[in-house]
């Protein structure tokens, strides 16, 4: 990565807090937001006072490397966001529904986009769990009993583990399909 790439995505809390070694974090951040109101686009902000009218309704990833706003150049007021992890949109998923019918319907944004990203956790995860139905499932096929992964270990019990792997299903579902195509 070339130096004005490096800088390009660099936050703006790495030169605000330069030197510095332990910083709470939540701190940080309200010690740049302080500042960043001091300095702001008076007009932007007078603008922004009055309401929204973003172009873009943006569908990406939870993930923190990968803030649209620092990536894109995009003021505040630009673009209406909705994150979730591996930047899925479930037509059950209410939230994701509303912000989509607010942007279109009140809003009026213009372009839909769905935004991935290379190192996405959520999708390694879902891939790493086809991976291992689709071995535990010849496995289980060889020796007639079911499939290991069928039975939920111990470690994916708990209800957080849970909801990743439900939020992730329609994501493993695809990859299982593209293992069964590649396998036959
Ligand atoms: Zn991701």
């Amino acid at each position: 990565m070339n130096g004005s790439v490096k800088d390009a995505i660099k936050s703006p809390l790495a030169d605000y807090h330069a030197g510095e070694k332990e910083i709470n974090p939540l701190n940080k951040m309200l010690d740049y937001n302080s500042s960043w109101a001091d300095r702001a686009d008076a007009k932007l902000l007078a603008q922004n006072a009055k309401g929204q009218s973003p172009k873009v309704l943006w569908l990406g990833c939870a993930d923190s490397r990968i803030p649209e706003s620092l990536l894109c150049g995009t003021a505040p007021g630009e673009v209406f966001v909705h994150r979730n992890i591996a930047n899925c949109f479930h037509p059950g998923d209410p939230s994701a529904t509303a912000v989509l019918a607010y942007a279109i319907e009140h809003l009026g944004v213009e372009h839909v986009v769905v935004v991935g990203h290379y190192g996405c956790g959520g999708i390694k995860a879902a891939m790493s769990m086809a991976k291992e139905r689709t071995a535990a499932k010849s496995s289980s096929s060889a020796s007639n009993s079911p499939p290991a992964s069928y039975i939920s270990p111990p470690d994916r019990d708990d209800q957080g583990t849970s909801s990743i792997t439900h939020w992730l299903a329609p994501i493993r579902s695809l990859a299982l399909a593209q293992l069964k195509t590649a396998s036959n």
